[in-house]
Formats: structure tokens, sequence, C-alpha cells
């Protein structure tokens, strides 16, 4: 990995106060992976509704316009700033709309093109994807539910997002606020920010989480961090502090994620600056330190579930409230078939036996990303997530393999639901498809 060495002419550009070295990248000039910018769209309009400069919005705009590809799949706000949507937009004039972090927004994107989207076949869409989502698509592209060719994946670095509801039972206990009056939240510099009547507040995050509050159990534990199997990955860890808030930090993680910077950028879409040493090692060191931090967090809830007998009676005593709702098979990116004969094991009989849950369990053991959706979803609070993700990283680490981090295949839990892929609906009849 390196910074961007400006290849050839730069043009000097100054909108963003404070991007004393904004340069344009000249067309013809190579943006190659593990080149390192700073990032900021040049629409003024994009860059204030943008959470740190808007580059995203610009380069999915961008794409659009140029058609790059056919569609944008990103996340807008809702009702309000705890409700996040997805949503396909094939209008480049409605992508501002998706401007903005919504970190109560804990959806899951990468079952979306297998259930909506006719797998993207025939269809080019950039999608905005944290780490989860990324690992969730390759999962579901080494079982054919979509074809990642078509995909442009635009990375976003991920600390953590925190249950909707969670964040506004914080809200009104941490803080004293009611929720519906919180105009903006934000997290920076591991600090959950709220705005209130023009005012900010803010509480550090290990304080929150110290007590009880905070980001997801999974993303505590999560380790992807920064999203390299996307195409580019962006945030706000490595921009320096007169920068903060009005660009991003692009790690150029492919050629397609290259190539998209350098037209956006000569095409006068972006702004973009280099980072210097001290930026990207001061990125470096935020990553290794949270990752760190997971690394314990995972050890600390999985040593109690080493033992199999252990593990086995954890298994039992928390999964017997089920209701057999099947919301955390429908929801997992590398589970499928509902209907089939394993997963109706004793249809009709609630709450189902241990098979159903050992069966579903085997059936991702090898491939669950921690994506925490199984628990999220649970309306009986069952632990799937912390279950699955303790038997996975066991065979993971048995195995040398790693589940969504690329398109190399498990060693034992692939399998595809034999009903999806020849149903895929027509690709110009999913222009008209909106997930609203
Ligand atoms: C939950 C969350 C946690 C983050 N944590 C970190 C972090 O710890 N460190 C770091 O460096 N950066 C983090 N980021 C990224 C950072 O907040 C900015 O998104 C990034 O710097 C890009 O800024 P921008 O102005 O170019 O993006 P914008 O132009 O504002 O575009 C933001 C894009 O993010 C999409 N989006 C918003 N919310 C979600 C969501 N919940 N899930 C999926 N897509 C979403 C929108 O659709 C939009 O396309 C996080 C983002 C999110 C959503
Ligand atoms: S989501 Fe929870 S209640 Fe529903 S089937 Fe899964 S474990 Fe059972
Ligand atoms: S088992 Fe749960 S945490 Fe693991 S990939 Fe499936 S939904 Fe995500």
């Amino acid at each position: 990995m390196g910074e961007l060495k400006m290849r050839g002419k730069v043009e000097m550009v100054a909108e963003v106060e404070g991007a004393g070295k904004g340069e344009v990248i000249d067309k013809g000039e190579v943006v190659v992976k593990g080149d390192m910018v700073y990032a900021w769209a040049r629409d003024p309009s994009l860059r204030k509704r943008g959470e740190s400069g808007g580059a995203i919005t610009a380069l999915l705009k961008f794409a659009l316009e140029e058609g790059i590809v056919d569609a944008v799949l990103g996340v807008r706000r809702g009702l309000d700033l705890y409700d996040a949507r997805p949503v396909l937009i094939t209008d480049p004039g409605e992508v501002e709309e998706t401007a903005g972090s919504i970190h109560g927004g804990t959806l899951l994107l990468s079952k979306l093109f297998a259930k909506y989207l006719g797998g993207a076949e025939g269809l080019k869409i950039a999608a905005v994807m944290k780490g989860c989502d990324v690992m969730g698509t390759f999962e579901q592209a080494k079982r054919g539910m979509v074809n990642i060719d078509n995909l442009l994946l635009i990375g976003l670095n991920c600390g953590g997002s925190i249950a909707p509801a969670m964040m506004r039972r914080m809200i009104i206990e941490v803080f004293g606020v009611d929720p519906g009056t919180v105009e903006k939240e934000t997290i920076h510099k591991g600090r959950f920010h709220i705005t209130v009547g023009g005012e900010r507040r803010a509480v550090r995050i290990p304080e929150l989480e110290e007590r009880g509050y905070g980001r997801r159990e999974n993303c505590k534990r999560c380790k992807m961090k920064v999203p390299r199997g996307a195409d580019l990955a962006c945030g706000n860890w490595g921009v320096k502090e007169e920068l903060v808030g009005e660009a991003t930090f692009v790690e150029v993680c492919s050629e397609r994620g290259g190539d998209l910077v350098e037209r956006a950028s000569a095409a006068g879409a972006i702004g973009v600056g280099v980072p210097d040493g001290a930026c990207i090692k001061a990125r470096k060191r935020r990553e290794d330190m949270i990752v760190n931090l997971s690394d314990e967090e995972e050890k600390e809830e999985f040593d109690p579930l080493k033992g199999s007998r252990d593990r086995m009676r954890f298994i039992i005593e928390e999964t017997a409230p089920c209701i057999k709702c099947y919301a955390c098979v429908e929801v997992c990116p590398a589970l499928f078939n509902t209907t089939g004969p394993y997963m109706t094991a004793f249809p009709g009989i609630v709450p189902p036996g241990i098979e159903f849950h050992l069966t579903r369990y085997a059936h991702v053991a090898d491939s669950c990303i921690n994506c925490g959706q199984c628990e999220e979803l649970c309306p009986m609070d069952i632990p799937n997530s912390l279950i699955m993700h303790a038997i996975a990283a066991d065979l993971q680490e048995l195995y040398g393999y790693k589940a969504g981090e690329d398109m190399s295949r498990p060693k034992m839990a692939l399998m595809k639901d034999p009903k999806s892929a020849p149903t895929s609906p027509p690709a110009e009849d999913l222009l008209q498809l909106r997930l609203r």
C-alpha cells in the first residue's frame, strides 16, 4: 500500500477550506490499487449534505451520470434519523438524498440483490457497503446468488453501528433528551455525538459500553473495520484535523475503484488531496487499536463457550424460547431454503426441537460473517450470532479460511437456494423497482 503519487499534471482547487493541497487528477493519470487520497464533492450542496464532504455521494452520482452503472443502491433516512432505508436509484438527481451516515442503520444489504434485483444479472449497480455488507455479498456471490462482476462496491469503514432502539434509549437515559428532538447524530474520535437545538453533546463510546449501551454485540467483535474487499474503502479515520467533516479518506482497493476516482476527479465531480505520512499512520493506528479491542471482546465472549459441553448446554438453554419465525434464516447471507425439509423439521411444533437450531447452525458452520442480523431480528433475543460466530471462528481457524473476505470457497458450508436463480425478473423491470 502506498500513498498516491500524482502522476503528471495536477491542478489546484481550493473550494474546501483547509485543503491547501487540493488537487485534480488529470485524465489519463493512473490511480491504482493501494493509493490513498482525501476526496470531497465539488458540488457545494453534496459537500454540505455529506457526512465527510460528500465524496461518496459525488462518486455515485458521477457513476450513474456517466453510465458506469445503471443504478445505485444506497441507504437514506426514512421517518427519522433512527430509520435507515435501502433505496435503489436510477435518476442521478436523486442520489443526494442518500448523503450522510446513519449510525443506527443496522441493515444488511447483501441479500437484497438476490431478493429484489435479480442477482444483478444484466444490471450494473454501485452499492455503498459497510464491512458486513461486503462480506455478505461475497458469501452470496459464492453461492451464485449475485453477479459480483456487475457490482461496484463503495466501502464504508465502520467502527460499529447502534441498534435504533438502543440509540433512542441511550439518548433518553444518558443524555436526558427526547430522541425526537435530536437534529443529528454522529460518531467521531470514539465519541457518540448528538446535536440538539444547534448544540453538540458527546459521550465516549467505551463509557457508554461500560454502562451497557452502545454498539451491537457483533460490531464489538467485528474486525472488518476497513472493507478492503470493496473497490474503495472510505472513512473519516486519517483525515487531518482541518478537514474533519470536509473530506473523506479513500483507500483504493481495486483497479476499478481507482478508475472511478480518476475519472470523477478529472471530470470535476470530486476534489482530491494527498494525505501525508502522519495521517496515513494515524489511520492505521486507529484501525489496529479497534481491531485489538474486537479481539479482546471476542475472547471474553467466546472463552466461556470453548468446551463443547458448555457450548451445547448454552445452545439448548438459549434457544429454548424460539418461536420458529424464520427471521434468522431469511436474513442470513450464507443461508437459504427456508422451506427445505431440513428447515421445516417438525412443522407446526413450537418451540422447535434443538435439531432446528443445530441444522441451521450447521449450514453456515464455517461461513458465518458475524453480521449480527440473526440476533438483531430475533424476536426472542436469542444470541444466534454469538453462537454462530463462536462455532465459525473455530472452524475458520481450523481450515485457515476467512468467510466474507474474498471469493475463496468455504470447505464445507456452501449451499444455494435452488429456486432463486432461474426466477430472476428481467433487468428492465428492475429499473422500475424502488426499495422504499
Ligand atoms: C454505521 C457507520 C459507521 C461508520 N464508522 C466509521 C468509522 O469508525 N471510521 C471511519 O473512518 N469511517 C466510518 N464511517 C464512514 C464515515 O462516516 C463516512 O461515511 C465516510 O467518511 C464517507 O463520507 P462521505 O461524506 O464521502 O459520505 P456521504 O457522501 O455522506 O455518503 C454516505 C453514504 O453512506 C451510506 N450510508 C449511510 N448510512 C449507512 C448505513 N448505516 N449502512 C450502509 N450505508 C450507509 C449512504 O447511503 C451514502 O451513500 C461510518 C459510516 C457508517 C454508516
Ligand atoms: S429469529 Fe429467533 S425466534 Fe425466529 S426462528 Fe430464529 S431463533 Fe427462532
Ligand atoms: S449466522 Fe447470523 S451472524 Fe452469521 S452470517 Fe448468518 S445472519 Fe450473520
